[in-house]
């Protein structure tokens, strides 16, 4: 049996990275005042449809859309946001004190063509704050998603930020766009051209390089802000200045989603002489509306992880490789193996990572498994030193042996176990 294309194993070894990005997101989330939320992995289709929007590739040829055994369609999460978004009103979040800051990890699932460290089913962790409209609260999140990237170590980040602006902008920029586009008519690409009537603005990110030349002349956002819009982007641009983060404003930068409104940003990693997209978010004040609830402003963003562990790869950035194991308790003698599940439970009860044979093997196999396993200490039961009370304990690092009395075990082990008995694997 095979696993589907685009879908893949996180085994032991690799887990632990996993683990060590999960550790930093909660420790993280921690202190900036988020709290987890999580939703299920499939919703009706309807709310990604209304949600995400019809139009976007990821609901009109991405999703992993299937009928219940009573017809009723669902999907497959392709993104985190509009699940979320459905639990806030759904569960009333608005009669929590706000904002609500709120978290989440998990699997996400889009058919989408598989390439390097690109999958069917990958892995996001995002964050969404519903309840305020203050630019500050679009510096912090744009503040946390930085300092995740500083925790792990990734290094040659750029944070690009731009203002789609608001209905109200929006208005005037989609005729200037039309106009501007239509002139140009010839040049665009097959999906643009498709486009410009339905989303004119989806033409300013598009990544084919003929487009990409005419964007960089179009009329822009930033030109047809409203005075609320203009003065929100000025004061996030303050805020992130006070708080040392460096941007470089992008004009052209829109996202591939429908439902942002004002802020737009995303994080790049320089990798192999081009800019990859890591992670990325924005405002989206209309969404809590759209998606049936009452007007609730909200921000936020969502991150890749494994193109994150894979930009972490390509940096050579050390993360914590598999934990070892602290005992291993070999047995020779009858007496001895009556005693080996005692001591065992009493390594495992101090908090010893602590291991045995299972396999009938002799003493020297039990002590090559030992190896194998990269034991620190081998706890040796023999009947010769039960007969005096006493176990056999020799720590591989240091080559240095004791005879002791089981009272004595945890006490000796503990004194010598350092906190930082953790692989560091090269990645
Ligand atoms: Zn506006
Ligand atoms: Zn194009």
């Amino acid at each position: 049996m095979k696993k589907p294309r685009g879908v893949h194993d996180i085994l032991p070894g690799e887990v632990e990275r996993w683990q060590h990005l999960e550790g930093v997101i909660r420790e993280l989330t921690r202190v900036y005042g988020y709290r987890e939320i999580r939703t299920p992995v499939f919703e009706f289709t309807e709310l990604f449809q209304r949600g995400v929007g019809e139009e976007t590739d990821i609901v009109a040829k991405e999703m992993y859309s299937f009928p219940d055994r009573r017809g009723r369609s669902l999907s497959l999460r392709p993104e985190g946001t509009a699940p979320v978004v459905r639990a806030f009103i759904e569960n009333n979040l608005h009669t929590w004190p706000q904002p609500v800051k709120l978290y989440y990890t998990g699997p996400m699932f889009r058919y989408d063509r598989p390439q390097a460290w690109r999958y069917r089913q990958f892995h996001q962790f995002g964050v969404e704050v519903f309840g305020s409209a203050d630019p500050a609260v679009d510096a912090e999140v744009i503040a946390l998603l930085m300092e995740f990237y500083e925790r792990i170590g990734l290094k040659e980040l750029t944070l690009e930020i731009n203002s789609v602006g608001c209905a109200e902008c929006r208005a005037d920029l989609t005729g200037a766009l039309r106009n501007y586009f239509t002139s140009r008519l010839k040049e665009l690409c097959r999906d643009c051209r498709a486009r410009l009537g339905r989303n004119p603005l989806r033409l300013l990110d598009c990544k084919e390089e003929k487009c990409r030349g005419l964007a960089r002349e179009a009329p822009v956002p930033l030109q047809f802000l409203c005075s609320r819009c203009e003065a929100h982007f000025q004061a996030v641009l303050k805020e992130l200045e006070t708080l040392n983060i460096g941007y470089a404003i992008n004009p052209c930068l829109v996202r591939g989603l429908d439902y942002y409104t004002g802020t737009a940003f995303e994080v790049t990693v320089l990798d192999a002489g081009a800019q990859n997209a890591l992670g990325g978010g924005g405002r989206y004040d209309n969404l809590v509306e759209t998606c049936g609830g009452r007007p609730t402003p909200g921000v936020g963003f969502a991150v890749g992880l494994e193109r994150t562990l894979y930009a972490l790869e390509q940096q050579g950035v050390k993360l914590p490789g598999a934990a070892s194991l602290e005992a291993f308790v070999a047995t020779a003698g009858e007496v001895a193996a009556a005693k080996l599940s005692g001591v065992l439970r009493l390594l495992r009860e101090a908090g010893i990572a602590a291991d045995r044979d299972y396999t009938g093997r002799g003493l020297k196999g039990q002590l090559k498994q030992a190896h194998r396993r990269s034991a620190r200490w081998v706890v040796i039961l023999g009947d010769e030193e039960l007969s005096r009370g006493n176990m056999a304990v020799r720590d591989m690092d240091t080559g240095e042996q004791a005879e002791l009395p089981e009272t004595e075990l945890v006490r000796w082990l503990r004194t010598r176990q350092s906190k930082t008995d953790v692989l560091v694997k090269d990645y």
